[in-house]
C-alpha cells in the first residue's frame, strides 16, 4: 500500500469514527480540559522508516496527562533498575477505575499495584531522581525531545496548574503512600512533578513517535540512536496490554489487540511491535476516562490492517 492510498483509507476511518465523538464527554475533574472541543479527532501513523501518515487534528496540542507514565516509568527504570522499582511498585491490573484508593489498603503490603494507575505513577514520580523538581522533570523532558525530535516540549502551565488546585485525591493517594513507606521524599514535591510530567504538550504526531521508538524496542527511528534498553520497552509494552486502558484494558485486548495507553485530555498512544506507532487525539472521553472516537478509531484500524498482536 502506498502512502497517498493509506492515508485515503485513514481519513476514511477517522470519519466514521469520528461519528461517536458525540456519546462522549471531555474531562471536567481537571478544570481546564473542560475546555476542549469534544468533536476533534486526529491520529498520525509513524512507520519504521520514520515515515508519517496523519488525518484530521494532528498538529493540536494536548497533554499526555496519563499517557506520561510511560515515560516517568522509563526514567525510573533506567535510574534505578528493575528490583528498586518493582520493591515499590507491582505489575499487575487492578479492575478499578485509574484513580482508585480502594486497593491501596485492602492489599498487603501496601504498595500501589501498578504503574499506569494514579498510585502508581506518584510512587514512579518519587523514585525520580534530582537535585530539585525541575532536575527532575528535565529527566523526562529530555528524553521527550530526543524521541520527538522536537526540542520545545514544554509544560502546559495552565493544566498543570489547574490539576494542582483540584488534585485532592491525588493528595490523599500520595499521603497514604508516604505514611505506608512506599513514598519517602518530599510528598509535595513529588506531587509537582507528578501533576507536571501530566502536563506536558504534545501532538497526535508526536505520540505517533513516542509509539514507534517503543515498537522499535527503544530505538529511536529517525536517528537511529538507543533511546533506553530493549528490556525496558518490553515491560513498558506489558503494561500497555494489560493496564494501559485502565479497566477496560482487558476489552480493548479483545477488541483491538494493541499495546495502548490512554490519557484523559483524551489522547492514545499505541505501538505495534516492529510496525508503527499511533498517536491519537480525541477529547470525549467514555465513562472510564478512554477516548471514545479514539478507541473506536484503533479497532477500525486494527480490523483493516491486520495490527492485533495476538
Ligand atoms: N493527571 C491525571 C490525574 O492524575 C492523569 C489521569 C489520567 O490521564 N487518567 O488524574
Amino acid at each position: 500500500m502506498n502512502i497517498e492510498q493509506a492515508t485515503k483509507q485513514l481519513e476514511r476511518l477517522r470519519k466514521e469514527a469520528s461519528t461517536c465523538t458525540g456519546t462522549g464527554k471531555v474531562a471536567s475533574y481537571i478544570p481546564e480540559l473542560a475546555k476542549e472541543d469534544p468533536c476533534q479527532l486526529g491520529v498520525s501513523i509513524c512507520m519504521p522508516d520514520g515515515t508519517i501518515l496523519s488525518a484530521g487534528e494532528v498538529n493540536k496540542p494536548f497533554t499526555l496527562q496519563s499517557i506520561s507514565k510511560i515515560f516517568s516509568l522509563i526514567v525510573a527504570l533506567c535510574q534505578n533498575g528493575h528490583q528498586y522499582v518493582f520493591e515499590r511498585v507491582g505489575k499487575e491490573p487492578t479492575g478499578d477505575p485509574f484513580n482508585s484508593i480502594i486497593k491501596l489498603e485492602t492489599i498487603k503490603p501496601h504498595k500501589p499495584l501498578n504503574p499506569m494507575i494514579n498510585a502508581g505513577a506518584i510512587a514512579v514520580a518519587g523514585m525520580i531522581q534530582g537535585k530539585n523538581v525541575q532536575e527532575r522533570l528535565e529527566c523526562l523532558l529530555d528524553m521527550l525531545r530526543k524521541m520527538t525530535g522536537n526540542p520545545n516540549i514544554h509544560v502546559n502551565e495552565a493544566v498543570y496548574c489547574s490539576e494542582k488546585k483540584t488534585a485532592d485525591r491525588n493528595r490523599a493517594l500520595a499521603w497514604f503512600l508516604k505514611d505506608s513507606g512506599v513514598l519517602t521524599g518530599d510528598v509535595e514535591e513529588t506531587l509537582d512533578l507528578y501533576f507536571q510530567h501530566c502536563s506536558i504538550e504534545v501532538t497526535a504526531t508526536e505520540v505517533a513517535r513516542l509509539g514507534m521508538v517503543l515498537a522499535a524496542d527503544g530505538v529511536d527511528v529517525c536517528t537511529g540512536e538507543r533511546v533506553f534498553p530493549a528490556e525496558i520497552a518490553r515491560i513498558c509494552k506489558t503494561f500497555m496490554v494489560t493496564c494501559g486502558m485502565y479497566n477496560a484494558s482487558g476489552e480493548f485486548a479483545i477488541d483491538v489487540g494493541i499495546p495502548a495507553k490512554s490519557g484523559v485530555a483524551g489522547g492514545i498512544m499505541a505501538t505495534v511491535p516492529q510496525r508503527m506507532g499511533i498517536g491519537v487525539f480525541g477529547p470525549a472521553l467514555d465513562e472510564k476516562g478512554n477516548s471514545v472516537a479514539g478507541v473506536k478509531l484503533l479497532e477500525l484500524l486494527s480490523k483493516e490492517w491486520n495490527l492485533g498482536i495476538f
